[in-house]
């Protein structure tokens, strides 16, 4: 098997008079967990969009365990084992939290994803159970029940990440899990994801902002800037990189 579960080459994105990304290269190991850091604006999430079909690179390829992903739907990226949790949480706010997750759950089993779902009454019990141990896995069992609604922000990245886990997917993408997030939630958060990447062999990609949490968990981590990789290392390299340092000159701090 290839150590390699994701290969990006040359990806150029322009958006108007903006070049987005430059020629970007990456190469992300399996079963680690790949931090994608950069100031404001550096075209991160620009980059997770080419990944899962949002957005189509003017020109690169991305190759996923030996398939490209460009060209084909969202869906079907999802269907080859790629999940995101979005920067934004995505979830159904009028439904319950084990409703939340069925969803995917059927959309798993049945190769679509729609609400025609709940028409179905076939092995609706089996997607239960799966959905409440994946409740249980995330911690949020106890407030099964509830509409997504009605959860903290914390609560809700925390289903958002059970909906896409529940899809047993081979790569996660994360763009800014603690996004919004108070200490306590945020150190719950990367918890929860060194303990997901454990016991389910799990790669994951994140961006984040939040220096704490990318050197909490990161195995490499990739800088961008003006749509550029301009160092990519494991963590105790990238912090005294030079390049890195007058990235950040003025914005976040490392
Ligand atoms: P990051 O996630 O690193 O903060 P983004 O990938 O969101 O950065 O954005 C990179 C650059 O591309 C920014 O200058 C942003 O304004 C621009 N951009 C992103 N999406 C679009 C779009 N759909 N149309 C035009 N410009 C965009
Ligand atoms: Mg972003």
């Amino acid at each position: 098997m290839d150590d390699v579960i994701l290969r990006v080459a040359g990806i150029n994105k322009r958006f108007g008079g903006l070049q987005a990304l430059d020629d970007v290269n990456l190469e992300v190991q399996r079963n680690s967990v790949h931090a994608i850091i950069g100031p404001n604006g550096a075209g991160k999430s620009t980059l997770l969009n080419c990944f899962v079909g949002r957005l189509a690179p003017d020109s690169g390829t991305v190759m996923f365990d030996g398939t490209s992903l460009l060209g084909i739907k969202p869906h079907q990226i999802n269907q080859a084992g790629v999940a995101r949790v979005f920067q934004t949480p995505e979830i159904f706010e009028d439904e319950s939290l084990v409703e939340n997750v069925m969803i995917p759950a059927f959309a798993k089993r049945d190769g679509a994803f729609s609400l025609s779902f709940w028409s179905r009454v076939d092995g609706q019990k089996e997607i239960r159970d799966q959905a409440m141990a994946m409740l249980e896995d995330v911690g949020l069992a106890q407030k099964s029940e509830q509409h997504a609604g009605s959860l903290s922000r914390g609560d809700k990245r925390r289903l958002e990440l059970a909906m896409c886990l529940v899809q047993d997917p081979k790569l996660l993408l994360l763009d800014e899990p603690t996004a919004g997030m108070s200490r306590a939630d945020t150190n719950t958060t990367i918890d929860l994801l060194k303990r997901i990447g454990n016991d389910r062999n799990v790669t994951k990609i994140v961006i984040e902002h939040d220096m704490h949490v990318v050197f909490s968990l990161a195995d490499k981590i990739s800088v961008l800037a003006q749509g550029t990789v301009i160092a990519e290392d494991v963590p105790d390299k990238i912090k005294g990189n030079p390049k890195v340092q007058e990235a950040y000159l003025g914005g976040a701090h490392l």
